[in-house]
């Protein structure tokens, strides 16, 4: 699908391209939508929420460097499209994603079964806490905005795991990618986003945002 035009944005890891070639992103999107699935831009996906933009999910995932075998934590399901990319990438090991909005995470897990994607654990509750009973993980991206870190997230990264997640306000974040290694977290930045808000005791509240 887009795999020509992320190639052009200077996305070059062929196991992230070749992954978001095998998902249909229409499958993601409400019928009226579909005419732009492969347009590079965020699309609404109902309950105020979007759809990231094809360029924005091929950088986060490739900023994990993502194994076969790893056991990745994804914050914000949504549609499930990012979801269903990481999944292709760890096919031998697990992806666990959470999402707040029951009705978002319903569809996706109708799309899930459709797609024939079994390497999928769901959870409808905070993501901002994280899984402990099935941490550390390897890989955790959080596809919502946070004004700093969630500790509990940061605590479940495994040695040699990275992070992604955009911190900033309402308005504006940067990409922060984090590295565990054997001396400590590494940190660098990865451009500029926006987001919707990560809603939680550990972000943002609710009101701040509807
Ligand atoms: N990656 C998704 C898009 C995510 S939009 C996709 O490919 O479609 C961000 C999602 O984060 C929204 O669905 C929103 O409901 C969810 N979200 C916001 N705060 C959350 C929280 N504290 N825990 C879990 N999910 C949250």
């Amino acid at each position: 699908m887009v795999a020509g035009q992320l190639a052009d944005r200077g996305i070059r890891n062929r196991r992230v391209l070749a992954a978001m070639n095998r998902v249909p992103r229409e499958w993601f999107l409400p019928p009226h939508l579909h005419r732009e699935a492969y347009d590079d831009t965020p699309l609404p996906i109902g309950n105020g929420q979007t759809i990231s933009q094809p360029y924005i999910v091929a950088l986060m995932t490739a900023s994990l460097a993502l194994r076969r075998r790893y056991r990745v934590l994804e914050i914000g399901t949504g549609s499930g499209y990012q979801t269903a990319i990481l999944a292709h990438l760890a096919s031998a090991g697990r992806v666990y994603t959470i999402e707040r909005l029951p009705d978002l995470l319903v569809e996706a897990e109708e799309r899930f079964r459709r797609l024939g994607l079994t390497n999928i654990e769901t959870r409808l509750s905070d993501g901002a806490s994280g899984w402990p009973d099935a941490a550390p993980f390897d890989g955790i991206l959080v596809a919502a905005a946070a004004p700093t870190t969630p500790a509990p997230l940061l605590e479940q990264l495994a040695l040699g795991g990275r992070m992604i997640i955009p911190i900033g306000d309402l308005g504006a974040q940067e990409l922060v990618i984090y590295r565990r290694t054997s001396e400590g977290l590494e940190e660098r930045r990865a451009g500029s986003v926006r987001f919707v808000p990560l809603i939680s005791r550990f972000a943002f509240s609710g009101r701040d945002w509807r």
